[in-house]
């Protein structure tokens, strides 16, 4: 065990037989958009390569079609002949050169193809695709096999270490594995022996081709939270298979792409399905690799003294800090960025067919566009005004060039609106942000003034070659004539502790802040940390009850009745517009807030128009017809306005400045632009 370091776990090399892994932690499988670019191999080369040089031992790419029917969207990545291995070997040396590690991912979509050739076991429409799959034939299915074996020669000849076999999260071989999916009668279907022949020949014939000395990970759907799904038995069962068929470590999936359960958001407590893994180890002896909602060494460190797991999977963690290891390692987890589990630029960007990123590292998957500059010849004097994420963003990599910076703050602390959002139950991970910041902050040398509400005036005294303006946002006000005192509210109000809303409220105001606070009235009954500085414990259990998990298995596929805890009030949430309340959420998280307001009874309402408020509460017109929600609160979450309070004084005496974040557009704003833009604003100084 290696001592020298304060993770000596996650530190152990891991002895593959033919090969060492150097410690316990795998990059996992991420589509990041730049497989399919024109030049994205150079891209991808330089996107592995800076988390091999991070200390990664092993990292998956981005899944792999083995041929056109198994494309995940049409001209999706695919590995089919010899002419493709030369890009690929781009990556493996850029990986090999930086002392890593890197297996290929072969996945084949089946039914959750998103195009019209797309097959599948059976004839049945997943529920979150408009393509219904063909059926395979039994001779498709032998073509199928080969072209998964021809898939994984054609790796190893491209240098890889070895490949993953994507055998879970509802893709074509879980689909052959479950009933809910498979309903053939031939050898490929029916009993549980005939539903496994098919990932067991991919891996027997796989290992015969590429001889003893390759990695074969199986990415095994270990609970699929879907009806029709495996038995823990039958979990145990092909496991086993698994390994006698030659399987060199065994990956950790969990839940189907399908399924109502949330597995990797930030509500998610981390390392919330480990245990599932735990249970598997006493039934197998190949190395198990767990996974979800692992983001930190602490975490990772535990499961591995616990014997949860012989190696931690993380994949977004590494998006969002490439050095996670090496700091882990030298005992700098105070200085890592942390994936705070948002989903808002990896995931929600691959769903939107764009290139991924990173909300907190806006580098990610721009490595080759975006590289490490050098400090600067010619230091300036900066000012940055506001210690939100855009201007803490701004602050810090401005001083990372060599600029002599100068951080103002009005408040008490730095984090901006990051400090309301921390306070909303499932965004604990919003303190590690403003933790990194605070950390970058004192190793860069910003000078940082708390409680400074700096003016133009001061600013021009002071003479700066440079001003930021990160000052952020005014909540826009809806106001209502004769409404009582206090009865009317802003979020600010009610997340900032400064009132307590009573047992009914009405919610004016549908978009992410809307649904943060409804969440916030329904768990919370005031805020309880202003003072906190790190986040608060999640209930592991109070979670899996709330979305009907049971890791113990007691009925299939490791779903139980939901529980949701008592709703603290009762609310509405209104908009003007009409469709969907919550239809502009991120693409991967907004089922989730809009199902946990359905859970807790609260009443969506759209196409609202706003009468008047009174002793009774609020009178609204729905779709035409007037209606009173006997309320004793109206707390406005309507959008923001820009506050440029600053900025025509400055430019009027001819100060450089710039704006970023809200202070620039309040509208569409998130943390991600706002960290981006505060990110490429420092960078501009160096040439400007
Ligand atoms: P702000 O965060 O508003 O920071 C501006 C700062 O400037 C403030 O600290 C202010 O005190 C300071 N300031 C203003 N004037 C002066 C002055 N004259 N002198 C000194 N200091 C001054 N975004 C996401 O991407 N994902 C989420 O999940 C998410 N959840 C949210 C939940 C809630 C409840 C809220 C309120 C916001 C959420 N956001 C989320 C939005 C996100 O926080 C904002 O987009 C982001 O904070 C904007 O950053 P900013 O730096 O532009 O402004
Ligand atoms: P928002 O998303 O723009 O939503 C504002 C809401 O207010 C809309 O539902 C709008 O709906 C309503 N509205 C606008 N003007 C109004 C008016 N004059 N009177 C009454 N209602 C009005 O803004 P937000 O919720 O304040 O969020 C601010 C930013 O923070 C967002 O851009 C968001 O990206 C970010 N954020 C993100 C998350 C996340 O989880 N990703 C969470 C929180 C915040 P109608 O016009 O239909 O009434
Ligand atoms: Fe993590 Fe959010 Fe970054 Fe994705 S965008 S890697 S979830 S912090």
């Amino acid at each position: 065990m290696n001592s020298s370091t304060p993770y000596p776990h996650l530190f152990t090399p891991l002895d593959l037989g033919f090969t060492t892994l150097k410690n316990r932690a795998i990059m996992g499988s991420m589509h990041v958009g730049l497989e399919e670019e024109r030049g994205g191999f150079d891209k991808l080369a330089a996107y592995f390569a800076e988390r091999a040089e991070g200390g990664c031992a092993l990292m998956v790419t981005g899944g792999v079609a083995p041929n056109t029917r198994g494309w995940l969207k049409p001209f999706g990545m695919k590995l089919t002949s010899k002419r493709q291995v030369k890009h690929h070997r781009l990556v493996t040396h850029a990986v090999h050169q930086a002392d890593g590690k890197i297996c290929l991912q072969i996945l084949h979509a089946g039914r959750y193809g998103y195009h019209p050739f797309n097959v599948a076991p059976s004839a049945i429409k997943a529920p979150i695709s408009p393509f219904k799959p063909s059926r395979l034939s039994h001779r498709q299915v032998k073509t199928t096999i080969k072209h998964f074996v021809r898939c994984a020669q054609l790796a190893q000849e491209a240098d890889y270490d070895g490949i993953e076999i994507m055998g879970s999260e509802g893709y074509l071989i879980n689909q052959f594995v479950a009933p809910r999916t498979n309903q053939r009668d031939d050898e490929w279907g029916g009993s549980f022996e005939h539903r496994i022949r098919f990932p067991l020949e991919i891996v027997r014939q796989t290992r015969l081709a590429v001889g003893p000395e390759f990695i074969i990970i199986f990415r095994l759907s270990m609970i699929d939270l879907v009806e029709g799904g495996s038995s823990w038995a039958e979990v145990v069962q092909l496991a086993q298979c698994l390994e006698e068929a030659g399987v060199t470590v065994i990956n950790t999936g969990i839940g189907w792409h399908e399924a109502r359960v949330p597995t990797i958001a930030t509500l998610v407590p981390r390392g919330a399905f480990s245990e599932v893994t735990h249970r598997l180890k006493e039934h197998v002896n190949v190395p198990l690799i767990t996974s979800n909602r692992i983001n930190h060494p602490d975490v990772a460190e535990k499961l591995l003294k616990h014997g949860s797991a012989d190696l931690i999977s993380m994949a977004r963690p590494f998006l969002a800090d490439p050095d996670f290891m090496n700091k882990s390692q030298q005992g700098k987890a105070d200085q890592i960025n942390t994936c705070i589990g948002c989903n808002q630029a990896c995931l929600d960007h691959a769903f939107e067919l764009k290139r991924a990123s990173c909300l907190v590292n806006p580098r990610a998957c721009y490595e080759a566009e975006l590289p490490i500059l050098p400090a600067v010849s010619k230091a300036k004097s900066v000012a940055v005004v506001g210690a939100g994420p855009a201007g803490l963003s701004a602050a810090t990599s401005a001083a990372e060039l060599g600029h002599h910076v100068t951080l103002y703050e009005a408040s008490d602390r730095i984090g901006g609106q990051f400090n309301l959002a921390k306070r909303i139950p499932g965004k604990e991970e919003f303190y590690e942000t403003l933790r990194y910041f605070g950390r970058l902050i004192e190793e860069r040398g910003v000078s940082l003034k708390l409680n400074t509400k700096v003016s133009a005036a001061d600013l021009i005294e002071a003479g700066y070659d440079e001003v930021i303006l990160a000052t952020g946002i005014y909540p826009r006000q809806v106001s209502f004539k004769g409404a009582p005192e206090g009865k009317v509210v802003s979020y600010l109000d009610v997340l900032s502790g400064s009132v307590v809303i009573g047992s009914s409220a009405a919610i004016i105001g549908a978009g992410g802040i809307g649904f943060d606070v409804s969440e916030f009235l329904l768990k919370k009954e005031r805020v309880d940390d202003l003072d906190r500085q790190n986040p608060p414990q999640v209930d592991l259990e109070a979670f899996l009850s709330e979305w009907g998990v049971d890791l113990g298995y007691e009925q299939g596929s490791g779903l139980t009745v939901a529980a949701p805890s008592t709703p603290k009030r009762t609310l509405y949430l209104l908009q003007r517009s009409q469709g969907k309340v919550g239809a502009r959420l991120g693409k991967t998280t907004g089922w989730i807030h809009r199902a946990q307001l359905k859970h807790s009874g609260v009443e969506m309402l759209s196409e609202v128009s706003y009468e008047r408020v009174d002793e009774q509460g609020l009178h609204i017109i729905h779709q035409g017809k007037a209606r009173l929600l006997e309320v004793e609160h109206i707390v406005v979450c309507a959008g923001q306005l820009p506050n440029r309070d600053l900025y025509d004084e400055l430019c009027e005496q001819n100060i450089s400045t710039h704006l970023i974040g809200g202070a620039d557009e309040a509208a569409e704003l998130d943390a991600k632009r706002a960290i981006r833009q505060g990110y490429l604003c420092a960078r501009s100084l160096s040439h400007s």
